[in-house]
């Protein structure tokens, strides 16, 4: 099946790829389709976010589109920074949003956090597929590791006893809510 990641995210590429490639011959990033576009994420929730995307790219190309989106979410804060991570501080560095979260948790006792995928594939005739992935862990106090990208080296996984920065791409893959999303929507193929 032909396949393009309504992103231009190269870190959820390489996550996406490494896992549906068994699945799918031909899955190509916006750049390979040759579409240089950046989809407002204009939605309240992951799955308005998603679904802007993939619909997007799928009305734009007649192509079946999958975009993920995700995002950090802190108990301690409600629930913050939740679709709005990756402009937390304002911009679009990860470095500066791992600065303010640590700032805003410095005297906080109450650590634990997850990150979430909500998966949304398109298709052109117009069938839309939902998948959630969840991951737990707690914000650290200060950076471990220099892997993955985002909030990782902040995030202390509970099921790999290691920050994602910490840990190597395959370990990741293996306990992330962006796989765990994507093996929900395996679920949807019988292939
Ligand atoms: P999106 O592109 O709107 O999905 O933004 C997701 C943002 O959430 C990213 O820019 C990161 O800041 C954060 N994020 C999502 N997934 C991860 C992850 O696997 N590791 C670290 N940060 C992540």
């Amino acid at each position: 099946m032909n396949l393009i990641l309504a992103t231009n995210n190269k870190h959820k590429v390489r996550e996406i790829k490494e896992i549906l490639g068994e699945r799918f011959s031909d899955i190509q990033t916006m750049a390979e389709a040759g579409l240089d576009i950046e989809v407002e994420e204009t939605g309240k929730t992951f799955a308005e976010n998603a679904y802007l995307k993939a619909s997007t790219i799928c009305k734009m190309t007649g192509k079946a589109a999958l975009a993920d989106d995700s995002g950090l979410e802190v108990e301690a804060l409600g629930g913050a920074p939740g679709v709005y991570s990756a402009r937390y501080a304002g911009g679009h560095s990860d470095e500066q949003n791992i600065a303010k979260l640590l700032g805003v948790m410095a005297d906080e006792q109450n650590r634990n956090a997850s990150f979430t995928t909500v998966l949304c594939l398109c298709f052109p005739d117009g069938k839309t597929i939902y998948a959630e992935g969840k991951t737990y862990g707690r914000i650290l106090t200060e950076k471990s590791g220099a892997n993955g990208f985002g909030y990782d080296p902040v995030f202390y996984s509970n099921d790999l006893n290691k920050s994602f920065g910490d840990a190597s791409e395959e370990e990741k893959n293996s306990v992330s809510h962006r796989a765990r999303a994507l093996k929900e929507l395996l679920k949807h193929f019988s292939f």
